[in-house]
């Protein structure tokens, strides 16, 4: 097996320990991957606490005058191992047809994948950028976005961006992801006067007002859905009075609530809506947005990289727009983003494995599409 299979290198990955934000040995090994390769390697420690600081990597090998630019995104750390591992979560171990240990899909493996697929991509092929954050799986508030501001200083645009996020459900190549939905969180609340149940006219019951609010909200149909997404849906996900005694009217009602939503919408046009509709009944909210929705129209890369998994695999990728957030909603900023990669099985699980040959399929497959997007 030769230092620079996907194996070899996944095993490197995932024997630094990485629990996010990842800092420092799986940074140091991913350089030493790189630079022999001919890239010039940018390693930034960006932010401050409490979401920072984040180590993050950004290297690009530049191709002829003029040529195309594409570009592999990814993350190194990882979640906590968790209990009841049957091996030690960072010191990668082979068990039959599997490679065990935290990121061996999410997403240490694929990354080996793309460094691997390196070693059938020239130089003369056209520029290759990698965009590798220590911080996807926490708050991702100085990974890829520092990343970006980096990029943007040094003229850094790649002209499409695949992410090699866990994507595959029950075989690897069975589907990619050309978008997410976006996702926004609001804490609603009434406040009224307590007082004494029996002397309801020197009170203000808050707890009505909230009932009303919420039937008015949970009743709203957002939309009914497009060609690529599932309809948005707003789910009622705490309510709130903790009031202990039988004879008081409370001085305050509180609930959250949360609602994923698809390109129809911004975080800031749904905020805006559940405001009005919360003052209306008396009351207030207070939205905070976790990510946009991005969508990368079914076209040219999309089929460049469903090209490269039928030939690969034999598979048909489904095209979904399923699951949470990722870096792809920053990254669409940039340039068209796809997101695919191994099987999404074991990931954020105890025992996180991934096929050992799927390793080699997948390094072919993004070496397929690198190349298709350089041509
Ligand atoms: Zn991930």
């Amino acid at each position: 097996m030769s230092d620079a299979s996907p194996l070899a290198l996944a095993q490197r990955l995932i024997a630094c320990p990485s629990v996010t934000p990842a800092m420092g040995s799986v940074f140091d090994e991913m350089e030493s991957m790189l630079t022999p390769l001919g890239f010039e390697v940018l390693r930034t420690v960006d932010g401050a606490a409490p979401d920072g600081p984040v180590e993050n990597l950004l290297a690009t090998r530049k191709g002829p005058q003029g040529s195309r630019h594409f570009a592999f995104a990814g993350h190194l750390d990882v979640v906590p191992p968790g209990e009841g591992w049957a091996s030690d979560a960072f010191e990668p171990e082979i068990r039959g047809d599997l490679l065990y240990g935290r990121g061996a899909v999410d997403m240490k493996g694929s990354i080996a994948c793309m460094v691997a697929a390196l070693a059938d991509i020239p130089a003369e092929a056209g520029t290759i950028t990698f965009i590798i954050t220590g911080d996807e799986e926490g708050p991702a508030r100085h990974g890829t976005l520092a990343l970006m501001d980096h990029m943007a200083v040094r003229g850094i645009v790649p002209d499409l961006c695949l992410v090699g996020e866990p994507t595959s459900v029950n075989r690897l190549g069975d589907m990619m992801k050309i978008g997410r939905r976006g996702s926004v969180n609001i804490f609603l609340g009434v406040d009224g006067v307590q007082g004494h149940v029996a002397y309801p006219h020197l009170a203000d019951n808050p707890a009505p007002k909230l009932v009303a609010m919420l039937a008015e909200l949970d009743a709203l149909v957002l939309d009914e859905g497009t060609d690529w997404f599932q309809p948005s849906n707003l789910e009622i996900t705490e309510i709130m009075i903790g009031n202990p005694a039988h004879n008081v009217i409370p001085a305050k009602a509180e609930a959250r609530i949360s609602i994923r939503f698809n390109d129809l919408h911004s975080g800031a046009s749904l905020s805006e809506k559940v405001v009005k509709i919360a003052e209306s009944h008396g009351g207030w909210a207070r939205p905070v947005i976790s990510g946009e929705p991005f969508l990368t129209e079914p076209g040219e890369f999309s089929d460049m990289l469903a090209d490269a998994i039928r030939a690969e695999t034999g598979v048909e990728p489904e095209l979904s727009t399923s699951g949470g957030t990722s870096d792809a909603r920053f990254l669409k900023n940039v340039c068209p983003v796809i997101e695919f990669g191994l099987n999404n099985a074991t990931m954020h699980k105890r025992d996180e494995a991934v096929a050992v040959a799927d390793l080699d399929v997948l390094t072919r497959i993004y070496a397929r599409v690198a190349k298709a997007a350089l041509a």
